[in-house]
């Protein structure tokens, strides 16, 4: 709940010129807060916080290794990771949210909630409390007794807190009244109010000492003191709502538990109230926002929550975030600077970006100096132009956005930005390609260089070598570029080829700084190495658009080899109806994977129906055999099976049918064909249920669906 609201990108799905611009902001945040901890003994943030940008830096790092700074953080001597608190560790793990950003986003939220549950419209009450812009902390009792306190950390773990906790009065030390059970997990907020904030700060500057950015800086620097006389000292505040371990369970809904909270001697935050549909609670966050400034403590949104407890449970979570809960913040901070400049750089599939060089600037704390244009309708729409004076924001994520320009601002001599139509690194002409499926431009210029284009080919060649495809040991993104450079390889397949590389050229290599005759024997035997490789790495280390990392396992469990993988996707690529349907058999097979959509099936198809892209393949699979994916390490009975639901279910809905299956390993599909191993069918089930008869397809009704999903 304390955390900003930044919401990461997972570092799969960065690309470089992303990766880069979040280093060049992770060593000015994580250097401001070195100072502020070892020079000043002002930290900023807490240690679990500053765990989470190291954390996230090494693994920036780690995937974008030619991108790590001369001035990396992970390199700094001087970073020690705080021990001194103990460690516990959260037997329920303290969850982090999904943000909302404006209404539409809480419909969609609500909606979703209704689709999954399939109440057919009936009313789901909702609560909506303000989000507290402080720190979370879980406190535990037993026998109604307070016996430990921890920070959230990183929501597994947390750092033992308990003595600094025990100074709040807002926290009991002994749950009052009954109804109380052995074990109580109680969760919520310490923060630090307006008027304390203002009365610290006084104090700090008589003393001649450091000044507190904002209160919640204030409350994470109070509770982390090694002496609780300090904490005490510093008069905080605790709101409860929500919890971790309970013992028993008695509660039926979420507003229930927090009128227990209060009753057992907790402060509740007032303002917490229950609606029905998304426009209620829009309408009381824009009440909320009203009293924002009146409150008397910061908070940064408002939280929605679904009342009813069994409904919290079906609902359950995606990935570590409730599906019955999300935070609606309040706008993003914003800041005005000047574009120095517009850099257009070239991936590995071409494209133009377009990256805005800024005056440096601080927002919300993060000195931002590079914001993304997106592409060239964009800059036209903004109309966005050198020596402008911008409005940017960070929300959301830590991209920063050009939000406007400030016309009142602009230079008398300012003219438009024309976007280049050639290639900036080869000269190649750079086109917008018209999609054959929407029939209209792609928003993305690129480079049609193909092969003669350096920046495409280093960029490939790049992603070729990265972690999470070829990898070879000693065989980095600098090396790999460097022989390019040198004309020892002129694309991936040639790294196999290199051993046998005739004379001259590689001899030249020998005598490079670096390149002893050592370290060249390890260079072969780390490239012999991966000749033979997971065919999802293979797949992934093609670089083709759209393909990441999860959806290359994806397509090579469903594939499963090489040998019916290549057939099927050149099989899927023709022929191409001038309509722009693609209509074969493969390529329904293919759009029939779940979590395989229009552009990522284009995309595929795109890539195997260029001619030049098979001779690579070809060539590559002369050098390297590919070997399938283990099987999922899973030992529920429907592990690793595909599935298929059909006809009305009456204990689940569909989609947490779906979503439980998929919970358990098995992958669903839309349609029955020979790869279907199981069928549940609900009444009224028609014609899959015939075919699945006619293919001797093992089918289930609903009931020994839930029996089989529940038994292991
Ligand atoms: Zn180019």
């Amino acid at each position: 709940m304390a955390k900003k609201p930044r919401k990461p990108i997972a570092v799969d799905k960065l690309n470089p010129m992303l990766a880069q611009m979040e280093l060049e902001q992770l060593v000015k945040e994580i250097a401001k807060h070195n100072k502020a901890y070892h020079g000043d003994d002002a930290p900023l943030i807490s240690d679990a916080d500053y765990d989470v940008l190291m954390r996230r830096n090494a693994d920036i790092e780690a995937a974008f290794p030619q991108l790590k700074l001369a001035n990396s953080p992970s390199d700094l001597v001087g970073y020690v990771p705080q021990e001194k608190f103990k460690k516990i560790t959260h037997n329920i793990p303290m969850l982090s949210l999904g943000n909302a950003f404006n209404a539409d986003d809480v419909q969609e939220f609500y909606t979703k909630i209704d689709r999954f549950l399939g109440l057919d419209g009936a009313v789901i009450n909702l609560t909506a409390e303000p989000k507290i812009d402080g720190l979370s902390a879980s406190l535990r009792y037993e026998n109604g007794i307070l016996v430990s306190g921890a920070t959230r950390g990183d929501g597994q773990v947390g750092e033992d807190i308990t003595e600094n906790l025990k100074t709040i009065s807002e926290i009991p030390h002994e749950l009052k009244g009954d109804n109380i059970p052995d074990i109580v997990e109680v969760r919520g907020e310490v923060y630090m109010s307006h008027a304390e904030f203002a009365a610290l700060n006084a104090r700090q500057e008589d003393a001649g000492q450091k000044i507190f950015a904002n209160p919640r800086n204030a409350a994470a620097g109070s509770l982390r003191q090694l002496d609780s006389r300090i904490t005490a000292s510093r008069n905080l505040h605790f709101f409860a709502y929500a919890w971790g371990e309970m013992s028993e369970f008695g509660f039926q809904t979420q507003m229930g538990m927090v009128e227990q909270f209060e009753a057992w001697g907790f402060t509740v935050n007032p303002l917490m109230k229950m609606f029905d549909n998304a426009d209620e609670l829009v309408a009381h966050y824009a009440q909320i926002e009203e009293q924002r400034p009146h409150l008397g403590y910061d908070i940064d949104g408002v939280v929605y929550k679904v009342n009813r407890l069994d409904l919290q449970e079906r609902l359950g979570f995606v990935s570590r975030a409730p599906r019955w809960a999300i935070a609606h913040k309040f706008p993003a901070e914003k800041a005005r600077t000047v574009i120095n400049d517009i850099e257009i750089q070239v991936g590995r599939t071409g494209a133009l970006t377009p990256v805005a060089r800024l005056e440096p600037v601080s927002v919300g704390g993060v000195v931002v100096s590079n914001a993304t244009l997106h592409n060239e309708d964009e800059i036209a729409r903004k109309d966005v132009r050198i020596g402008d004076t911008v409005v940017i924001q960070r929300a959301g994520d830590v991209i920063p956005q050009i939000v406007e320009v400030v016309l009142e601002k602009r230079p008398a001599d300012s003219v438009a930005y024309e976007f280049p139509r050639h290639c900036p690194i080869c000269g190649s002409a750079a086109d917008r390609e018209l999609n054959a499926k929407t029939g209209k431009m792609d928003v993305i210029r690129r480079c049609e260089g193909g092969l003669i284009c350096k920046a495409q080919v280093t960029e490939r060649l790049r992603h070729f070598v990265s972690r999470n495809a070829f990898d070879f040991d000693g065989l980095g993104s600098k090396q790999v570029e460097q022989f390019y450079e040198w004309g020892i390889i002129k694309d991936a397949a040639d790294i196999f080829d290199i051993e046998a590389h005739d004379g001259e050229k590689w001899d030249t290599v020998r005598k490079r700084e670096g390149w002893g005759e050592q370290s060249v024997d390890k260079l072969f035997a780390a490239i012999n190495d991966r000749r033979e490789i997971g065919l999802d790495r293979f797949i992934f280390g093609l670089g083709i658009r759209h393909i990441g990392e999860t959806t290359a396992r994806m397509l090579a469990r469903n594939y499963e080899t090489m040998d019916v993988f290549l057939p099927a996707m050149q099989a899927a690529s023709v022929p191409i109806g001038t309509d722009g349907e693609l209509v074969n058999e493969a390529y329904a097979d293919l759009m029939n994977m779940d979590g395989i959509g229009d552009i990522v099936a284009l995309s595929l198809v795109q890539f195997f129906a260029e001619e030049n892209n098979l001779k690579f393949l070809d060539k590559l699979l002369g050098a390297v055999t590919t070997i399938p994916l283990e099987k999922a390490d899973d030992d529920s009975p429907v592990a690793g099976k595909v599935m298929v639901f059909t006809g009305s279910l009456e204990i689940m809905t569909r989609n947490e049918a779906k979503a439980k299956a998929e919970s358990l390993g098995a992958k669903v599909t839309g349609s029955v064909s020979k790869k279907t191993d199981i069928l549940v069918a609900g009444p009224g089930a028609g014609s899959k249920l015939k075919k699945a008869e006619e293919l001797g397809i093992q089918v289930l009704t609903e009931q020994e669906w839930v029996d089989l999903a529940n038994a292991k």
